[in-house]
């Protein structure tokens, strides 16, 4: 079996990341080459500077000697010149005297004869000219190069020194191994200098926590972006908390809905267990299957409001407009055989005002308040249903004159299944998720809900809604 490890050309790390350019490696080659360069031409400027110096020396140095020799001639004839010139104690200097006319009188290294009119070379023309004359005549092929120094002596000669010296080339020839050496150690120091750096820069970015963004002391151009990282962190965090909220709280409300539906359903079993054996007398049997169908009544208004709950969860609280007054006449209506059965009179004072929202979720608020209000009202009392406008809201409020929610309790009446009395709860009926479906529905219009203590001493119901524009 062949197995290909190699990466097909453009292939990301992560899959559809393009590849990553490494900074490290970047920075790194583009300062190592950046040094080189530096470092050489500082090189070659030190020793094409050095070599200029050591010309300008060896002229000064050759146009010095010449102008001593030419003094010396001063005032003598043209043989006592030649003479004093043999005498010179010059080995590696070439000596030349050359007459007005351009012959040659003497040459120190060729035999004068043979040399032709001299007049016409440039450093014996600019000495003629203005009293001394040098030139270097630079030679492609030796790698020697001729300095001439040239002099006037009165009016009737030009005496010339030459001297051979090293050219640019084999000057640089002979400083060949320490030019070697320092090429060798700027590459090191290159290299060296350039590691260090990229390591230098490198280093922060690899140490960057990022769990903890705030507390890295990398650059000053990452904070914006370390600042964004940890509002992502803390947003993910919030989520994550929520989410975890959110999946206690279902199974909280799962295990207390079966709990819920737990107890009709044994009642209803036991009823109908004991009516199957025939232990229940024939007299008994319609109070028997009364009990039973008020158990499965509750268990009915129970997956009701489970029902409209998780309608609710799932709903974004819709934006229809809804007209609270007719809403509250419709509820009121509905439940006129509850409430004459208590002998109760039911007050509407509702002024016209539009909601925005779920027609079926605000109708559902309302009864559920106008349900238990008469659920706890004592007979023959009074149930209030206001409807106001309020600013840029509107305020529904439901009254009785039961027997109130105590103050510690006006937070918890809206938890799903809390119940200030559980028994009692019960037994009028009721499923404990009446409340958690009115602050839901409230909340979901962007509402909000309270328990107030009404005057007479019952509860008030106050929703305020944000009044549709
Ligand atoms: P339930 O179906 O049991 O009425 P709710 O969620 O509607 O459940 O109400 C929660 C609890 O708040 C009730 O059990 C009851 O104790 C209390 N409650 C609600 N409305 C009133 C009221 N108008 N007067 C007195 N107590 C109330």
């Amino acid at each position: 079996m062949t197995r290909s490890t190699e990466t097909p050309r453009g292939a990301a790390g992560s899959e559809g990341a393009p590849a990553a350019k490494s900074l490290a490696r970047r920075s790194f080659i583009t300062l190592f080459l950046l040094s080189l360069a530096v470092m050489v031409t500082a090189v070659l400027a030190a020793t094409a500077a050095s070599y200029s110096s050591y010309e300008r020396e060896a002229e000064d140095y050759l146009l010095a000697q010449t102008r001593t020799c030419a003094a010396s001639l001063e005032g003598k004839s043209a043989q006592d010149m030649v003479e004093t010139l043999q005498a010179l104690p010059l080995t590696d200097t070439r000596v030349t005297l050359v007459a007005a006319d351009g012959t040659v009188h003497y040459d120190s290294a060729v035999d004068a004869s043979t040399l032709g009119d001299h007049s016409q070379r440039a450093e014996i023309a600019q000495a003629r000219e203005s009293g001394q004359g040098v030139l270097l005549r630079r030679s492609q092929t030796l790698g020697k190069d001729t300095l001439y120094a040239a002099v006037s002596v009165g009016d009737e000669a030009v005496l010339r020194l030459a001297e051979t010296r090293a050219s640019l080339a084999s000057f640089l020839g002979r400083m060949g191994w320490q030019l070697a050496l320092s090429l060798v150690v700027i590459f090191a120091l290159s290299l060296f200098a350039s590691r260090l750096l990229t390591r230098m820069v490198v280093r922060p970015l690899q140490e960057i926590d990022l769990t903890r963004p705030l507390q890295n002391r990398a650059y000053a151009e990452l904070q914006p972006l370390l600042i964004r990282v940890d509002e992502q962190r803390r947003e993910l965090e919030d989520q994550n908390d929520e989410l975890q909220r959110a999946v206690t709280l279902r199974r909280e409300f799962t295990g207390n809905v079966s709990h819920e539906m737990k107890t009709p359903l044994q009642v209803i079993g036991g009823y109908a267990e004991l009516m199957e054996q025939g232990v229940v007398p024939a007299q008994d049997v319609p109070r028997f299957a009364g009990l039973i169908r008020r158990e499965s009544e509750h268990m009915r208004l129970l997956i009701d409001d489970v029902l409209a709950l998780s309608r609710l969860d799932e709903s974004t609280g819709g934006d229809e407009p809804v007209a609270l007054r007719q809403a509250c006449e419709r509820v009121a209506a509905r439940l006129e055989p509850a409430s004459s059965a208590k002998s109760l009179r039911v007050t509407l004072d509702c002024q016209d005002a539009v909601v925005k929202g779920l027609p079926s979720s605000v109708e559902q608020m309302v009864y559920n308040l106008l349900d238990n209000a008469i659920e706890y009202s004592p007979v023959a009392g009074v149930v209030s249903v206001q409807v106001r406008g309020e600013g840029d809201g509107v305020v529904l409020t439901v009254s009785d004159q039961g027997p109130g929610i105590p103050d510690e309790l006006k937070e918890r009446v809206f938890e799903r299944f809390f119940r200030v009395d559980s028994s009692r709860s019960r037994d009028t009926g009721g499923t404990g998720l009446g409340l958690a479906i009115v602050k839901h529905a409230a909340e979901s219009m962007g509402g909000t809900v309270e328990v107030l203590d009404a005057p007479g001493g019952g509860a008030c119901l106050r929703v305020w809604m944000p009044a549709a524009s």
